[in-house]
């Protein structure tokens, strides 16, 4: 989901103004200024394709983390997103009873090494660079309140589906954030063909499963990615699973059910058109199941569920050896487990925490946000939880709005268990991409709904982020 590079209520007014033109986004950013209506303090000097360099030039990447602009950037960076409510409970072990009512916190939970040296290096973009147009591929990481944060910054959103005519009008004197996720190959050479100063967020573990990924195609090996299709951490993969001569394969599969498929093919041969049809969006292009599954590596997305990974990681295993024999399938077949730290540390956490009692689970996170929802997935096997985006989302003691995971979509879910007189226990969990500030709200809004009083010292680390 891009957003869209205006979010001022003037930036809104110009592009009501600009919108009867159906110009790309650039191109609006350039008629906004003729409109006097823009907030951009960027310069707005267009350089039109024609005069912009169409030579391919090396990366320019920049280096914005400096120590002065650190220390700056990691003040703000704290303002914005840290709970003193949250610390004072993780200081009483995680949890915390008020009244009738407990909340119990996961031992880890909330944003990961990855996503906060992506939000540092956002805000220290922005701190380097005070006058220039700065952009970012799609959004910073799957958080609307990190998002928004940026887009108020004059940091805007460019297309992460596709690459549109606004990157056609890049220019040199234009920043460009990669974020967390990193992006396709196709992505990066068209912001360095433009010369665009690049500052790459991409996270380290993103960047050890496409090492894995071109070795695979470097050795003859189709890359089986355990992933989204559409996500755009496996697209970036994706893209660099066809190596480095672009020859490479790759096939994305989601869960066991599309693993199966893969397996059956593997073991049976079958019709090819069939397979394709099922896997069209997601297979490399050229893709041949019967040329192509011959030596197969895995790897997955970093933010899978671990126990499913492992699941598909030894079905293909099994389905090599059943068609090639143990010995050959040891040349056919490679793995490589690239779940990250932060994501299985997540798991783990609220697999600990489902040990204990609880009536209910709140996950937190943003609803596009791949880690948030299989900690949701994992909780609802065990008891009623809801996958809410912040604190808004408990709208009463009855009603909870939430992402269904099975519909796609966000709706009202009716539960009599933050309602009971008698005691109960609430967990609440987060993804990598959330703050801590939304986990406080939620936190808040519980306890204000269920009538308790709030602590003398909650309260005052509520009023220390200007909360209450
Ligand atoms: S979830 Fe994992 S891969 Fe993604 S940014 Fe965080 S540490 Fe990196």
């Amino acid at each position: 989901m891009s957003r869209t590079g205006f979010s001022s209520q003037s930036a809104a007014a110009s592009r009501i103004l600009c919108a009867q033109f159906t110009l790309p986004l650039l191109a609006r950013l350039a008629a906004a200024s003729q409109c006097s209506v823009g907030t951009s303090s960027t310069s707005l000097n267009m350089t039109t394709p024609a005069q912009s360099p169409t030579r391919k030039k090396k990366p320019r990447r920049v280096n914005v983390r400096r120590p002065d602009v650190m220390t700056l950037v990691q003040g703000e960076v704290e303002r914005h997103y840290r709970s003193s409510v949250v610390e004072r409970i993780r200081e009483s072990g995680g949890i915390y009873t008020v009244g009738t009512t407990t909340i119990r916190l996961a031992k880890q939970f909330g944003f990961c090494y990855g996503v906060e040296r992506a939000i540092d290096l956002a805000y220290a973009s922005r701190r380097v660079f005070p006058d220039s147009r700065i952009f970012l591929i799609g959004e910073i990481i799957h958080n609307q309140e990190v998002n928004h944060q940026l887009d108020r910054m004059n940091i805007r959103s460019l297309a992460w589906q596709e690459l549109t005519d606004d990157y056609d009008q890049l220019t040199p004197d234009d920043v460009v954030i990669v974020p967390a996720f990193g992006a396709p190959t196709e992505f990066m050479d068209k912001i360095e063909e433009r010369g665009c100063q690049v500052v790459d967020t991409t996270c380290g573990d993103v960047m050890s499963v496409w090492r894995r990924v071109r070795t695979y195609a470097k050795e003859g090996f189709t890359s089986i990615i355990h992933g989204k299709a559409g996500h755009e951490e496996t697209r970036a993969t994706a893209s660099r699973a066809l190596g480095d001569d672009g020859n490479g394969h790759y096939i994305v599969i989601l869960n066991p059910a599309e693993c199966d498929l893969v397996c059956d093919f593997i073991r049976h041969s079958g019709d090819p058109k069939a397979f394709m049809e099922r896997f069209q969006n997601a297979c490399s292009p050229g893709f041949d199941p019967n040329a192509h599954l011959k030596r197969i590596g895995v790897a997955n997305q970093t933010t899978m569920l671990k126990s499913e990974t492992e699941e598909l990681q030894r079905r293909l295993q099994q389905a090599i050896v059943d068609r090639d024999g143990p010995e050959a399938a040891a040349d056919h077949f490679r793995v490589f487990d690239t779940i990250c730290g932060a994501t299985q540390e997540r798991q783990d956490a609220l697999f600990d925490m489902l040990n204990r009692p609880m009536d209910l689970l709140l996950v937190v996170g943003g609803y596009n946000s791949s880690n948030t929802s299989h900690l949701v997935e994992i909780g609802q096997e065990h008891l009623p939880s809801f996958f809410i985006r912040n604190a808004d989302c408990l709208r009463s003691l009855e009603e909870i709005v939430h992402f269904d995971l099975d519909r796609k979509e966000e709706v009202p879910a009716y539960t009599k268990k933050l309602a009971g007189e008698g005691p109960i226990v609430v967990g609440i969990t987060a993804g990598a991409s959330c703050p801590n500030n939304l986990i406080e709200a939620t936190i808040l809004k519980v306890l204000e709904l269920r009538g308790e009083e709030i602590p003398a010292d909650l309260l005052k680390a509520a009023e220390h982020n200007g909360i209450a």
